[in-house]
């Protein structure tokens, strides 16, 4: 039985998982509620993400070799200072990244659905029911959109910051996030 797995948001988490999943050879359904979504975003992208994500040349709006912040309480750091010669910070529109990375999820095989999970049925312990999503279907280009439902074996909640998906599976409230990169730089010697 192949797996069937949706992933709620095409963000650039729920895309991304998205296109692992169908590489995979599994049945991949990427629910976005609005595909033309430019998030409230700063748009600063280390410059290793470029490689590691595989990202062309044009995801980059804008190569950033200087940037002063500002805290609230006036405590500057001067990024800048830290890059070396031919490193700079990536700039990126929201919509543009988030478009690159759905696209490329769904021409590697997840489909695509334009709608709003707005319901989860979340099946019984200890069976093999499917998850129940419910969902506004917007592809004929109504906000309103038509309600359909999905059966699946997975859920992926990546719907952002106010995640339905976290509500429905009570996950809990959480005060603050932390999110981490942990990079490690191996002697020259070590790294043959
Ligand atoms: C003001 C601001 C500035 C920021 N600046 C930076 C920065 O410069 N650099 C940086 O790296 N990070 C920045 N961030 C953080 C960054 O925006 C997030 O870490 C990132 O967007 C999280 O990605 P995500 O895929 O998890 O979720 P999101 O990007 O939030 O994506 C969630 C997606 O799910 C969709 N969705 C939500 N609910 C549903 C539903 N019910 N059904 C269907 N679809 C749904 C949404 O439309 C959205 O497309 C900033 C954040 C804010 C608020």
């Amino acid at each position: 039985m192949v797996l069937r797995v949706a992933v709620v948001g095409s963000g650039p988490a729920g895309s991304c998982a998205a296109e692992v999943l169908a590489k995979a050879g599994i049945e991949t359904y990427l629910f976005e509620r609005k595909l033309d979504n430019a998030k409230p975003c700063g748009g600063a992208i280390p410059l290793c993400m470029v490689a590691e994500f595989d990202l062309p040349p044009h995801i980059i709006d804008r190569q950033v070799r200087q940037m002063k912040m500002i805290s609230p309480s006036n405590i500057e750091v001067d990024i800048g200072q830290t890059l070396k010669p031919g490193e700079y910070i990536g700039m990126c529109r929201r919509e543009v990244l988030d478009g690159f990375l759905r696209d490329r999820a769904e021409k590697l095989g997840a489909k695509l659905i334009n709608g709003t999970v707005h319901k989860l049925e979340m099946p019984g312990l200890n069976t093999t029911d499917p998850y129940v999503l419910h969902y506004a279907d917007h592809s004929s280009g109504s906000l309103e959109g038509e309600a359909k439902t999905l059966k699946v074996d997975l859920v992926i909640g990546a719907d952002g910051a106010n995640s339905r998906v976290a509500k429905a599976m009570d996950a809990g409230d959480y005060n603050y996030a932390i999110a981490f990169q942990e990079r490690i730089r191996l002697p020259e010697d070590k790294m043959a």
